[in-house]
């Protein structure tokens, strides 16, 4: 039987029924700007009857993605306004973004580095080099976190000679790894991998990035255990999208499944500005509606902190709902707390 490859090309998402004919002239064009990939894993999860499948929405190219908003942004969460050597983004004092590759396993059709993910790579060897020397010679970076594109898409042998040069770094306590593997091509986290990444003498966390409780597969979900009883910490990171995860059920779905996989749900991201994907944001008060959602609903492990990056490299900050209003004058003990049912209560602080 023929091996089933990553799809990477409109013909070949045509061949194996993910989009119609008469799309494949509009969507030639959306593949010349953004890069595609669909692995095997994935593609077999598309629900080839359901027009709306949630699927489908995050990995098959769509013509809208050639509708530019103006206020979209080629750099939509400011990296480069943070970039003081290439690769490492030092947005905030004690930790860094160290961008180990451009290139992802499976191209999101939101992500928000689309305009870099997928091109030929324009750093290499010297630059790495550079880049850990950043890190060496700042003590202030606490933590490293590891990201592109996809770290962990690198080899095995790559990415052991980059944990033993941070491991070495004695003001480096912790590392972070942001990653889609284990959903994408979950067979590629081997316990090779899995000792590959834990940095020696550091606390290493891995943050699984899904957006809906049907990529945890019994394939993704031991990727997972792998991880999880090797030692290393999981974290969940989602990106709250259109048609995708933006109803109280799907988000449920989606923040138990972590839990049940050992992931503790961290990031719920509001979709970041990048080009050509209005069609996959929400409103924020559609975002904070299902926090409210969760609250109410789902255990207090399954809550993550929704999040909005400031555009222009200002950072995260929380977007949530908020509970809680003094009820006196400035300087007042007195607050009135909002329950997850709604009903609001007196409280005096002191
Ligand atoms: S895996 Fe991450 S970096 Fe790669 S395309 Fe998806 S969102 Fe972007």
């Amino acid at each position: 039987m023929a091996k089933i490859r990553t799809l990477r090309s409109v013909a070949q998402l045509r061949e194996a029924g993910l989009i119609r004919a008469g799309r494949v002239a509009a969507l030639e064009e959306v593949a010349a700007r953004y890069a595609v990939a669909l692995p095997p894993a994935l593609a077999a999860l598309v629900d080839r009857d359901d027009p709306q499948d949630p699927i489908a929405k995050q990995f098959v190219p769509d013509a809208r993605e050639l509708e530019t908003g103006a206020h979209e942004l080629a750099d939509p969460i400011g990296d480069d306004a943070h970039s003081p050597v290439p690769g490492i983004v030092h947005r905030y004092p004690d930790r860094v973004l160290l961008k180990l590759t451009q290139t992802c396993a499976v191209y999101c059709r939101f992500c928000f580095r689309r305009e870099t993910v997928g091109k030929p790579q324009t750093s290499g060897r010297a630059a790495l080099a550079a880049a850990l020397d950043y890190i060496r010679t700042h003590n202030e970076i606490w933590e490293v976190i590891l990201t592109g594109g996809d770290p962990l898409v690198l080899s095995t042998r790559r990415l052991r000679a980059v944990l033993q040069a941070l491991g070495a770094i004695t003001h480096v306590k912790v590392v972070r790894f942001h990653t889609r593997l284990p959903i994408a091509e979950p067979v590629r986290i081997t316990p090779d991998l899995v000792r590959a990444i834990k940095a020696s003498g550091k606390a290493t966390y891995v943050a699984v990035h899904v957006n809906h409780a049907r990529e945890l597969t019994d394939a993704a979900r031991a990727a997972c255990a792998r991880m999880a009883d090797a030692g290393l910490a999981l974290l969940g990171q989602s990106v709250l999208l259109a048609g995708v995860n933006d109803t109280p059920e799907a988000m449920r779905g989606l923040m138990r499944a972590l839990v049940e996989c050992r992931i503790k749900p961290y990031y719920l991201h509001h979709a970041d500005l990048a080009p050509g994907t209005s069609h996959l944001r929400t409103d924020i008060a559609t975002g904070q509606a299902l926090m409210r959602d969760l609250r109410g609903h789902v255990s207090g492990l399954c809550q993550p902190a929704y999040v909005l990056d400031i555009p222009g490299g200002h950072g995260k900050s929380p977007i949530g709902p908020n509970y809680l209003e003094r009820a006196g004058s400035n300087g007042s003990a007195h607050y009135v707390v909002e329950d997850f049912g709604g009903s609001r209560h007196h409280y005096l602080s002191r």
